[in-house]
C-alpha cells in the first residue's frame, strides 16, 4: 500500500484475524497502531474455526470476487513465507450432496464463474482424495475443489502481530472490556477495560460477535444472524487427511499437529446458551461429530475427542461482510463478517489503506454497514428472507 498522508493513531479493538490483519497492514504502512483485546490474542471465533479457505458454491459476484482476492492474498503470503506452510494449505477440499439433494447446479455455477471445480465420480474418489471414504459420497459423485484449503489461525495471528510490532505497533492483550471512547459524535480513542483512556484519532471496531451490542450500544443497530456454534478438536490421529471435507453430516479439517477439527450445522443447532452467557455441547453431538467423521474418511479411523471449542460465530443479518466506516461517527470503522478466515488478509488490507488514505475501496463498496437501515431491529431484517445462505463456513 502507498500513503502519502500522515501517520495517524489507530486503535483496532480485538486480537481476532479481522484485527490482527488489520493492525498488522496500518503499522506495514507506517501508521502509529495500538491493538488492543480482552484476553490473550486469538481468543475468539479465529481458535475454533473450520477455517476453510473457499469461495465454493452460489454467491453474488461481488462477494466472490472479493473471496477470489482473499485466497489469492493467502498463495501470496505462503510464497513469500515458506514457515507458513505449516498451517496455511491449499491441499483441495472435496463436498457431496445429502439425500434428496444434488450439487448439480452448485458445479454448473461454480464453472461458469470459472471457479476451480471438478466433478468427481465414486469411482474416481480413491485417486482424487485418497483420504476421503469412497462409499460416503454420493451416489451422484462429488465436488473437487483443487484450490481450495484451509488456516489455522492460532499460528497465524501470532505471525501478523509480531509483523505489526516490528514495524511498531504496540499490542495490549488483557485489556478487559475494551469500548469506544466517542466524544460529539467522534472517536476519541477507547476506554479499557480498567478505565484507562487511550487517545486515537480512528478506532477500528473488530470484535467479532460482540460487534453488534458493541455498536448498539453507540446507537447503531446492525442486522445480526450470529449463532452459538461450536468445533469439536480431535486427538491426534495416525492416518493422513489432507483434503477438507465439507460433507451432509460433517466439515473435517486437519490442524498442524495431526489432529482432525470437525463441525456441522445438525451439531451447532444442539449447542445451549446456559443463562449466564457460557455455552453447553451435548456429549451426543460430541460422539455424533466423531461418529460421522470416521464414516466419510478413508479406513474409517476411530477417532477420540481433545477439546470443544464453543462461542459465538460472527454472521451478519445477510450473511455479507460489513466493513468500513460507522456513518453516525467519524472516525470509527467495524469489521464483522463470517469467513473471515477466508477474507482476514484482505479485509485487513483495504481497511488500512482507506483509513490511512481517505479513499474509499471500490472491492468494499457493496460490503458497507449503510446498506442497511441501521434503525431497524436486527430479528425484522433477518426475517425478510433476502438472503438464503448456501452454506456457513
Ligand atoms: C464453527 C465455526 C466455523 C467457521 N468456519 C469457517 C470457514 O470454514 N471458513 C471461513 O473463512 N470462516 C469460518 N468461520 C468464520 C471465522 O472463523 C470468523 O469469521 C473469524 O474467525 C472472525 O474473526 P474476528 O477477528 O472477526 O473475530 P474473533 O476471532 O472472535 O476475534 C474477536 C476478538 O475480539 C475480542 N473482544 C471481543 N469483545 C471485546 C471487547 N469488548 N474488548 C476487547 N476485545 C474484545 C475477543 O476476545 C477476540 O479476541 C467459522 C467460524 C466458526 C465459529
Amino acid at each position: 500500500m502507498s500513503s502519502t498522508a500522515p501517520a495517524k493513531h489507530v486503535a483496532v479493538i480485538g486480537g481476532g484475524i479481522l484485527g490482527a490483519s488489520t493492525c498488522m497492514h496500518l503499522a506495514r504502512a507506517g501508521a502509529q497502531v495500538t491493538l488492543v483485546t480482552a484476553g490473550p490474542l486469538a481468543n475468539g471465533a479465529s481458535s475454533r474455526s473450520i477455517a476453510w479457505l473457499n469461495s465454493s458454491g452460489a454467491r453474488t459476484a461481488e462477494y466472490h470476487y472479493l473471496r477470489m482476492l482473499a485466497i489469492d492474498r493467502y498463495r501470496t503470503w505462503s510464497a513469500h513465507h515458506p514457515e507458513s506452510r505449516a498451517y496455511i494449505r491449499f491441499d483441495g477440499a472435496m463436498k457431496w450432496a445429502g439425500d434428496n439433494e444434488t450439487f448439480r447446479d452448485t458445479f454448473a455455477f461454480e464453472r461458469s464463474t470459472g471457479y476451480h471445480s471438478v466433478w468427481v465420480e465414486r469411482a474416481d474418489v480413491a485417486r482424487i482424495a485418497p483420504d476421503v471414504n469412497a462409499d460416503a459420497v454420493a451416489e451422484e459423485g462429488a465436488i473437487y475443489n483443487p484450490g481450495e484449503g484451509w488456516l489455522n489461525m492460532p499460528d497465524f495471528i501470532p505471525a501478523l502481530v509480531a509483523d505489526a510490532v516490528a514495524n511498531g505497533a504496540e499490542v495490549l492483550e488483557n485489556a478487559g472490556d475494551v469500548r469506544v471512547d466517542v466524544q460529539d459524535g467522534a472517536v476519541a480513542g477507547v476506554i479499557l477495560g480498567d478505565g484507562t483512556r487511550l487517545a486515537a484519532d480512528q478506532v477500528v471496531l473488530a470484535t467479532g460477535g460482540e460487534v453488534p451490542a458493541q455498536l448498539a450500544a453507540l446507537g447503531v443497530t446492525i442486522p445480526d444472524a450470529t449463532p452459538a456454534a461450536f468445533v469439536l478438536f480431535t486427538d491426534p490421529i495416525d492416518v493422513e487427511v489432507k483434503t477438507v471435507l465439507n460433507t451432509p453430516r460433517v466439515a473435517v479439517r486437519p490442524t498442524p499437529d495431526g489432529r482432525l477439527v470437525l463441525d456441522s450445522d445438525w451439531a451447532e443447532q444442539s449447542v445451549i446458551v446456559e443463562d449466564d452467557g457460557s455455552f453447553t455441547v451435548p456429549e451426543e453431538s460430541v460422539q455424533g461429530l466423531l461418529d460421522e467423521a470416521s464414516k466419510v474418511l478413508a479406513g474409517n479411523p476411530r477417532l477420540t475427542a481433545q477439546k470443544v471449542g464453543a462461542g459465538l460465530k460472527p454472521i451478519p443479518g445477510d450473511g455479507e461482510p460489513v466493513v468500513g466506516p460507522v456513518p453516525a461517527i467519524t472516525g470509527l470503522h467495524v469489521m464483522f463478517t463470517h469467513s473471515g478466515a477466508t477474507l482476514g488478509l484482505i479485509l485487513g488490507e483495504l481497511l488500512a489503506e482507506e483509513i490511512l488514505t481517505g479513499a474509499s475501496s471500490p472491492v468494499l463498496a457493496s460490503f458497507r454497514l449503510d446498506r442497511f437501515d441501521t434503525g431497524v431491529a436486527a430479528s425484522e431484517a433477518v426475517s425478510t428472507g433476502a438472503w438464503a445462505p448456501v452454506n456457513q463456513n
